[in-house]
């Protein structure tokens, strides 16, 4: 299958766009457990600030809120491939030439897989500022042509994961 006439252009969406929907593996189970924000942690708008792992599998339950200091709120810098919150192991990730190959969700694996699929990259529409799209901050070992058959294999196998 030649893909080298796709066209894709980069909808310029940050990391923290899947950030609401983390799939981690369960520190009991080893089973899939998400990490979303708590909304039961009290006000709404401060929902972000509290996180909650929870695993459909085992029942396992645990929170995480933000640390407060003199300034405010101390968020994580959101990266992989551990969770940002509790530090546990992506549940979607695997690894690729002795690096690892991650995503927070099936949202997050479908823009990788489409921008891996494509021949032809453009950018999208930049940000009003000097920010870097998800895509844009990806390592140069993952931009490389000649990893993006294996890479999507990657993908595919890590779909094959999906609960
Ligand atoms: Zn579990």
């Amino acid at each position: 299958m030649s893909t080298v006439g796709i066209r894709f252009r980069d909808p310029m969406v940050r990391l923290s766009r899947f950030g609401d929907d983390i799939l981690v593996r369960c520190p009991v189970c080893s089973g899939a457990a998400s990490v979303r924000p708590d909304r039961t942690a009290g006000e709404q708008r401060l929902a972000g600030l509290h996180r909650r792992v929870t695993c459909s599998g085992c029942g396992h339950v645990q929170y995480w809120s933000a640390p407060q200091r003199d300034s405010g709120y101390l968020l994580p810098h959101l990266s992989g491939p551990e969770d940002p919150y509790f530090g546990f192991p992506l549940w979607l990730r695997t690894e690729f030439r002795g690096r690892l190959f991650w995503a927070y969700n099936a949202d997050h694996l479908t823009l990788l897989e489409r921008y891996l699929t494509a021949g032809l990259r453009e950018r999208g529409p930049a940000f009003s500022c000097c920010e870097m799209s998800m895509l844009e901050q990806l390592p140069a070992w993952m931009k490389a042509g000649k990893h993006r058959g294996g890479l999507l294999r990657a993908v595919w196998l890590l779909r094959a994961r999906l609960p």
